[in-house]
């Protein structure tokens, strides 16, 4: 099954109003590929929980990376919006003790993806902007231009760890707006790209 990477603290502002650190490097976590999901409701674990979403660029490995490649934007064949569904009070804990995030970050229905998009149709992609709207309120905007570690830094580095290979995902962080999202709540995801996209879906 595919490897889901995914990117810790990679906005300035979100690090902060979570009183991290602004990271020397790229922090990295991994999801369990079981825990992916589309837009539909599906099952989620602790379904009782209010979870914290964090709205991610998402990127699609078409191409496979070597141990130690360096492929830039060249093995990425298409970008969804994804939530990287989060417990936080339980990642409170683990990190207060010392502990991995894995109980927080990994659990079913914990990776939500929406529709892919062919990156030869989003123009410059080092330029996209997105939101994500809960039950229709404006929760979260950023735009890439905005990442501490850029995606041909980010691949660069998970190329130090492990090849990447076709149908790897990685969820690239989040910006500033983390908040509150319940199941039977609705949420939009827009992509501002040259050909602009929106999806709705539901936890
Ligand atoms: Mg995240």
């Amino acid at each position: 099954m595919a490897t889901i990477w995914c990117i810790g603290r990679n906005y300035a502002k979100h690090a902060k109003e979570l009183g991290n650190a602004v990271p020397s490097e790229p922090v990295v976590f991994l999801k369990a590929a079981s825990c992916l999901r589309g837009l539909e409701p599906a099952p989620v674990a602790f379904p009782d929980e209010s979870f914290h979403h964090e709205l991610e660029v998402v990127l699609h490995i078409a191409e496979a990376v070597p141990l130690g490649g360096d492929p830039g934007w060249s093995c990425v064949g298409a970008v969804s919006l994804g939530l990287d569904l989060t417990r936080r009070g339980v990642q409170g804990d683990c990190k207060a003790r010392g502990l991995p995030w894995t109980t927080a970050k990994s659990f079913a229905g914990a990776a939500i993806l929406g529709p892919s998009v062919p990156l030869d149709e989003l123009g410059d992609p080092a330029a996209l902007a997105f939101h994500l709207d809960v039950d229709g309120e404006r929760r979260q905007e950023g735009q890439l231009a905005d990442m501490l570690f850029d995606v041909p830094t980010l691949l660069r580095y998970l190329a130090t760890l492990a090849p990447l290979g076709p149908g790897d995902l990685v969820y690239t962080g989040t910006p500033e707006g983390v908040g509150p999202i319940r199941v039977g709540q609705s949420f939009t995801l827009a992509l501002h790209a040259a050909t602009p996209h929106q999806w709705t879906g539901m936890l």
